[in-house]
């Protein structure tokens, strides 16, 4: 028999936690983060008390309470009494944190199985992320943090990595990963065939993309799989035909940058390849350099290192990295305590923005709103900004974007929205649903569950905790 229990996603957009039995055999698919739910309770300045280790997650029923899933330091500390694990292994669709980021309080001997993509952008955001409970993915310090042992050696994670056309065994489950086009490099869609038949999950997928292809594969694979349920993602099952696309964004991107005399920024996220190859593209036909953080580095030169990804390197000959200020704020070495800027201090194209604001016509920067106390120095007065991301949806994200608009309207910045959504649309979505023709339907990751009821097969409206069996 196969149970399903769904432990986030659960009328809500990510926090994927869903727990996969057949028979003996227990898996995860996704332990993301939950926004969402995370927000209810918690803000910038009111956060999970890091020094209760997972004490304060599991009281506000951030993480579901279940046995012989977490880490030996942090239930001990609890006063609990530490289990091996109990489960045979996580499967994470991709490198977003609403799938994967708490992983974080998982049990250190629990396999975790990713994408070589997905694996090379956790190392990425491992590398350049301040170590804090909920982003200890590949490694963690053990609770309670004594300044004596903090000094110590993190404890790995063991992460096995797999690429489209192989196929992952765990007990008598076979796992079969297709990659799809998503928002990120190397997500991927999965057929689990079970003792049941096959159950396929989507993880987070898109039509529309530059990769479109990929998600047509995933479709086909599962269609003949003739599954018995499909977990499907909906983030946008409310939402019609729409014209977006990658190609979209370049263009009306370049048509905005083409004619801008002054400093061109851009604000994306550096986890999507696509849209950074967009505006290095946009940079080039330009003939501007393109301005990456030390941050950005970090995953650019992941994604150099990844064959099937065609990216260039930090160092190339049409990028820039903008040293930030620190310390005494005059840019010397001594500066620099962080790790992931120090050791890249000896590259060639390292930039200031004094340097910048001399020809501000020939650069584009990238630019998050986090950072945009950079302008000060960059004075971007009559340029144009281009946000590349996606629309506020909360009232937490309308008080920032204010802020943004207030900081656009002082440096006198013409403002562009360009973007296109890494989730699939309703109506092809619809399409996918119909083509796959799963027996039951398990829609998750939206929050509109109820618009399932219209597809021709059951569609179950799932609550949390609530163990669905597979005939
Ligand atoms: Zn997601
Ligand atoms: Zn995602």
């Amino acid at each position: 028999m196969v149970e399903l229990t769904f432990y986030g996603g659960v009328k809500e957009i990510g926090g994927n936690k869903i727990l996969l039995e057949d028979n003996d055999t227990k898996i995860f698919l996704d332990f993301g983060m939950s926004f969402g739910k995370r927000a209810e309770f918690f803000e910038e300045f009111l956060t999970p008390r890091t020094a209760n280790g997972i004490g304060d997650f599991l009281a506000m029923k951030l993480i579901p309470d279940i046995s012989g899933i977490y880490r030996e330091d942090l239930m001990e500390y609890l006063g609990r009494k530490p289990i091996g694990p109990d489960v045979q292994g996580v499967v994470l669709s991709h490198a977003h944190a609403d799938h994967a980021n708490y992983v974080s309080f998982l049990h250190k001997d629990i396999p975790i199985f990713c994408g070589e993509t997905c694996k090379y952008i956790l190392d990425a955001v491992d590398e350049q992320s301040q170590r804090n409970i909920e982003n200890e993915v590949l490694n963690f310090k053990k609770r309670p943090l004594f300044r004596k042992n903090y000094k110590n050696l993190p404890i790995e994670r063991k992460f096995k990595t797999f690429r489209t056309g192989d196929k992952i065994h765990i007990d008598s489950l076979e796992i079969v990963p297709v990659a799809v086009d998503h928002s990120v490099p190397g997500a991927y869609g999965f057929i689990i065939h079970t003792s049941e038949g096959a159950v396929v999950y989507t993880g987070d997928l898109r039509m529309h993309g530059t990769h479109a292809h990929m998600t047509d594969d995933f479709i086909n694979a599962s269609k003949d799989a003739k599954p018995v349920a499909m977990i499907t993602e909906g983030t946008r099952i409310d939402i019609g035909k729409t014209d977006e696309s990658e190609e979209k964004v370049y263009r009306e991107s370049k048509q905005k940058l083409s004619n801008n005399k002054k400093l061109s920024i851009v604000d994306f996220n550096f986890k999507d390849v696509d849209r950074f190859t967009t505006f290095y593209k946009i940079s080039k036909d330009l003939g501007k350099k393109l301005v990456i953080s030390f941050k950005h580095a970090c995953y650019l030169e992941r994604y150099h290192k990844d064959k099937k990804i065609r990216s260039p390197d930090s160092r190339d000959g049409n990028i820039l990295i903008l040293k930030p200020k620190r310390l005494t704020g005059t840019y010397i070495d001594e500066d620099y305590t962080d790790w992931y800027i120090k050791r890249r201090l000896s590259y060639p194209n390292i930039i200031t923005a004094e340097e910048l604001t001399k020809k501000p016509d020939q650069y584009m920067v990238v630019l998050n709103f986090w950072y945009f106390n950079m302008l000060v120095d960059l004075k971007p007065y009559g340029g144009t900004y281009i946000h590349s991301l996606s629309e506020p949806f909360d009232e937490e994200m309308e008080i920032s974007y204010d802020r943004m608009m207030n900081w656009l309207n002082h440096f006198d910045l013409r403002f562009v929205q360009s973007h296109c959504s890494g989730h699939i649309c309703g109506s092809d979505l619809r399409k996918l649903i119909k083509t796959i023709n799963p027996k039951v339907l398990y829609p998750i990751h939206t929050e509109h569950p109820g618009l399932f009821r219209k597809c021709s097969m059951p569609s179950k409206m799932i609550k949390e905790g609530r163990i669905y069996k597979i005939y």
